[in-house]
């Protein structure tokens, strides 16, 4: 067996923050990898151990850093690219994908996969109770990729087609105002009393959640590390001590 055929590339979620949200299947991969490529923050959740070479890069990158990933594999090493929450979900697994199609023909022979991970709105959610045990869809913000125009479309067929939504990059550094015509155009679909969960860094130490109705929620509510759900018209929210309950039923009338 020549050294090129033992390599391999795994892209695998990290979940959302906390170790027991690792899937035994990606910790596997992270066990056995002789190499470790992704955005510095994410990689920094990784212990270091001998053995492991670590490639830390800026977030902006994610194609070179596909193809520095798939270099790597193909000259023999085991490699984890690692996002966080599911690598599928506005990560690196599409960013592989596309670098692999517009790669070298034998990028196409290489032992490469994706392995699950919780993804940060199913973290979210969970803290809350089931406010997308319904239809729902997962919308990204962040205009860095897309334009604005077709953000703001999307955004208002969701809510009339009655989707509850889970909102990613909900506020970048860049585009502060995104998030605020993004509510401001929730305010003209949906009634005041709308549920929304602002969800900031789910599962990390420094997790914080918050419950409240449309006409409360307030742009500085978001930031980078937050996730914001919003219900459908049939998300209610169930009063208790702390914080409440907010569910989706599982079917529409
Ligand atoms: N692949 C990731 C998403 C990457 S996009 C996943 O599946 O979760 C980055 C966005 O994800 C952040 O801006 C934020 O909206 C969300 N996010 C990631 N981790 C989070 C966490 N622990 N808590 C809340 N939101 C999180």
């Amino acid at each position: 067996m020549t050294a090129a055929a033992a390599g391999w590339l795994a892209v695998a979620g990290l979940g959302p923050g906390d170790a027991a949200l690792i899937t035994p299947e990606a910790q596997a991969a992270l066990d056995a990898a002789t190499d470790l490529v992704g955005y510095g923050p994410y990689v920094a959740r990784v212990a270091p151990r001998p053995g492991l070479t670590v490639h830390a890069s800026d977030n902006r990158v994610e194609l070179d850093r596909a193809r520095h990933a798939l270099d790597l594999a193909a000259a023999g090493r085991r490699v984890v690219v690692a996002s966080s929450g599911d690598p599928g979900v506005f990560a690196m697994a599409s960013a592989v994908c596309e670098a692999v199609e517009a790669g070298p023909a034998d990028w196409r022979g290489l032992d490469i996969r994706v392995l699950p991970g919780v993804t940060a709105m199913l973290a979210a959610a969970a803290r809350v109770g089931a406010p997308l045990g319904h239809d729902f869809c997962a919308i990204n913000l962040s205009d860095n990729l897309k334009p604005w125009a077709l953000i703001e479309r999307r955004l208002r067929l969701a809510v009339e087609a009655d989707f509850a939504l889970a909102l990613y990059n909900p506020r970048s550094l860049a585009r502060p105002e995104g998030f605020a015509r993004a509510l401001a155009l929730l305010r003209e679909v949906c009634e005041p009393a709308r549920p929304m969960v602002f969800a900031r860094a789910v599962s990390t130490p420094e997790e914080a959640l918050r419950v409240v109705r449309l006409a409360e929620a307030a742009p500085e509510m978001a930031d980078m590390r937050t996730v914001v759900l919003i219900g459908s018209s049939l998300t209610r929210l169930i009063p208790r001590a702390g914080r409440p309950f907010v569910y989706t039923p599982r079917s529409a009338p």
